[in-house]
């Protein structure tokens, strides 16, 4: 693409508000009738409801529509929901399946297109272009972040190493070789690649790599830090989902005050989870996200199980399409401890903020009688675990008070050995829940 239209393309995150709300208008107006025309399940929730495909007048009509959920794709797989024909049809992905049996996405050209530009908008936000090369070490397959990434970065004319996950010693090596600039993975699997090049005496501030691309799972600012202090680089997050197309769905900017929403592209709304109830701006609540721009399998207020919070104002930046919070957790990812809802996302911010404590832990929940418990398991450095008994217990006592502090629940806290707990090439999996087994 020429420079001048790539510029233009960022500057889409720039327009006036009123500019932006007049073309979401229009885009909502077209995608509720396309899915009105040609998705029976949008169709028939809307005509319970007595709506048809003219009663979005203003943007604010997006709140009469029905909600969408990741069971209407369970219940209608594979293509219940697919609103064009097969033979537009040019590409089919799935999602990874962290809650449950996987789901299926199929993409018209246009919303190959499409999804292209958001990765582009996103990757270019991090200043990443020409003259990068992107180490992409998201899984490639049926799971979106491989190919999102690809497709961005290649439309901006980045080159790109397409390595997907795992062989980690490779992947060391090329990038080292190679004078790879900027990486996109998982940060657990990221921390794994700096955990490996450590032991394999690579030094990261030696190498050329200046940006992560981070994503497809929750990570703290705590974690942020410890990524961007011991490899010396900066680490952008990015948000998406296989079911609005994939990552790229919002994007960090350097203000570090939330990720923008193409909002021209994914209408955002965050909602009250148990009343459905729209929230105003500020307000945290599930994030619910309606695709404008795409044909294929329109998503109509998806219920993202997300949690986040649209973040009012303009941004330092200056972009106006608007933010979202950071997402540290999903719903799905809730636990309920003696009526205490806790996310592994707490405990992983009170675990970093101790020196010494590797951002490698695993949490397991147990029932004895009535009683739930928490176990941590966390790595310590080589040093501290080394250490004498003594010393490692005050550090365990440190660790336990730093997570009641914040959960406000006691909590047995195991050091293990370095390198001991399972590393994750995709997206890590941070609890074991025996309470049911
Ligand atoms: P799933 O994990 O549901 O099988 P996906 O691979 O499509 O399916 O992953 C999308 C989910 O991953 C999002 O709904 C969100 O929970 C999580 N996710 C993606 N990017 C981020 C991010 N930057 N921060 C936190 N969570 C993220
Ligand atoms: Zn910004």
């Amino acid at each position: 693409m020429e420079r001048s239209a790539l510029q233009a393309l960022a500057q889409k995150d720039f327009m006036s508000r009123d500019e932006l709300e007049s073309i979401q208008l229009k885009r909502l107006k077209n995608i509720v009738s396309h899915a009105y025309k040609n998705q029976a399940l949008f169709r028939s929730r809307m005509q319970e409801k007595g709506l048809d495909d003219t009663c979005i007048k203003e943007l604010k009509d997006i709140q009469k529509l029905p909600f969408f959920k990741k069971v209407d794709l369970r219940d209608t797989y594979p293509f219940g929901l697919l609103s064009v024909p097969m033979e537009d049809i040019i590409r089919l992905q799935a999602s990874s399946g962290t809650t449950g049996s996987p789901i299926v996405i199929a993409y018209t050209k246009e919303d190959v297109a499409c999804w292209q530009e958001a990765t582009m908008r996103a990757l270019m936000i991090a200043g990443i272009g020409s003259g990068d090369i992107l180490q992409n070490a998201y899984g490639y397959g049926l799971f979106t972040g491989g190919m999102g990434l690809h497709y961005g970065a290649e439309g901006l004319g980045v080159t790109v190493l397409p390595i997907s996950s795992g062989n980690t010693e490779r992947q060391i090596k090329l990038m080292s070789d190679f004078g790879v600039t900027a990486i996109s993975c998982t940060p657990s699997y990221f921390l794994h690649i700096i955990e490996k090049a450590k032991q394999l005496g690579y030094d990261f501030k030696k190498m050329k790599l200046r940006h992560g691309i981070f994503g497809a799972e929750p990570w703290t600012n705590e974690m942020r830090q410890r990524i961007e202090q011991e490899a010396g680089i900066k680490a952008w997050d990015i948000y998406g989902l296989t079911e609005i197309s994939g990552p790229g769905v919002a994007m960090d900017c350097p203000a570090r005050t939330g990720l923008h929403m193409f909002e021209d592209l994914f209408y955002p709304e965050v909602i009250d989870p148990e009343t459905g109830e729209a929230l105003p701006d500020g307000t945290e609540g599930e994030l619910v996200i309606t695709t404008l721009n795409k044909f294929g399998m329109p998503m109509i207020r998806y219920r993202t199980r997300d949690i986040s919070v649209i973040v009012k104002g303009t941004c330092e930046c200056g972009r106006t399409i608007r933010r979202i919070k950071r997402i540290d957790h999903r719903n799905d990812d809730m636990l309920i401890i003696r009526g205490v809802n806790v996310f592994p996302s707490q405990i992983e911010a009170a675990l970093l903020t101790i020196p010494g404590v590797q951002p490698h832990y695993h949490i397991i929940v147990r029932r004895h009688g009535d009683l739930d418990t928490l176990e941590v398991q966390v790595e310590l450095s080589a040093e501290l675990f080394g250490d004498t008994i003594r010393s490692i217990e005050v550090i365990q006592k440190k660790i336990g008070n730093a997570i009641k502090s914040i959960i406000g629940l006691a909590v047995t806290v195991t050091p293990v050995e370095p390198g001991s707990l399972e590393r994750s090439m995709g997206k890590a999996k941070r609890v074991t829940d025996l309470r049911n087994s």
